[in-house]
């Protein structure tokens, strides 16, 4: 395995791959790796020739007030879990590198960005589009893999894969939870003891909607509501947004059917966490 930090080494590497008509499969990571993204390599390498995983705690997907100085960063820990997953090479670039000072350019999906997430993290997914663009066009994989802890960012991806007609496959990947249920995240170093404890009504209240769901009840409304109430029972929890929405479009829905996402986004002491559900409601 190998680790670069220059557009020109890693360019270099990957013309050379593909001359030999290796397929690449990418792994677009921010960092401090956990086994949620240790799955996403190890499904990049049963599919591909060669696993390019980038490590880039990238800035402009952070709002002024967010985390971006202390989100946490470890790459030898990080280089580690990829070399064990079978990572062929990490790309680490400086910030610099990917934003000089004449930067001008970045990609804008609408509609779609502009719910959940997106409506509570301005400016958010134009970060996430631009670097995932600049990344695509830096490795030139065939497979990109995602998790769907991040639904919203999963689709607007899809969007921005169609709309722009890139030649590239992105591969969702089933979010992987702690033993207890809780979403993996690297986030989750924030909490303590007492909010990460806190923090398990985010996957109960979506298993206990599931439940609902698949006894009958069919009211979005309700199904939110029900949500919306056991996270409040939980004293810590400050909710961000509960949403039930058509998973593909991510439009809101009344009726509970065909392929739904359950998705929210909770703020446990001061650390935001997400987590949704996906479900195929007949
Ligand atoms: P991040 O480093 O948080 O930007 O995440 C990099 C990739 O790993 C994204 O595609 C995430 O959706 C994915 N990911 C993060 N946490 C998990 C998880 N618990 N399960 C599956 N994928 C995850």
């Amino acid at each position: 395995m190998i680790i670069l930090q220059t557009l020109k080494e890693t360019k270099e590497i990957i013309r050379k791959i593909k001359k030999e008509g290796k397929s690449i499969g990418f792994v677009p990571t921010m960092g401090y790796l956990h086994q949620g993204h240790v799955s996403l390599i190890h499904q990049a390498r049963q599919e591909n020739d060669f696993v390019v995983v980038s490590i880039f705690v990238n800035p402009t997907q952070f709002g002024p007030n967010e985390d971006f100085e202390k989100y946490p960063r470890d790459l030898d820990r990080d280089a580690m879990l990829c070399k064990e997953a079978g990572t062929d090479l990490i790309f680490h670039p400086e910030a610099s590198l990917i934003y000089p000072d004449n930067y001008m350019t970045y990609v804008d999906v609408n509609q779609i960005t502009e719910k959940l997430c997106g409506a509570s993290r301005p400016g958010h997914f134009r970060g996430v589009t631009t670097i995932v663009n600049k990344l695509f066009n830096i490795v030139e994989a065939d497979r990109a893999y995602f998790g769907q802890k991040d639904a919203q960012q999963v689709a607007v991806i899809q969007k921005m894969v169609e709309d722009l007609n890139m030649n590239i496959e992105i591969i969702p990947c089933p979010i992987v939870r702690e033993a207890d249920g809780l979403a993996m995240s690297s986030r989750n170093v924030y909490l303590n003891q007492e909010e990460r404890k806190a923090a398990l009504v985010l996957s109960r209240s979506l298993f206990n909607a599931r439940n609902a769901v698949s006894s009958g009840l069919k009211d979005a409304a309700a199904l939110k509501a029900e949500i919306i109430s056991t996270i409040a029972s939980e004293p810590l929890t400050n909710i961000d947004y509960v949403e039930v929405v058509d998973a593909r479009t991510l439009r809101d829905i009344e009726k509970l059917q065909g392929e739904i996402l359950i998705a929210l986004a909770v703020k446990i002491g001061k650390t935001r966490l997400i987590d949704n559900i996906r479900l195929e409601v007949r």
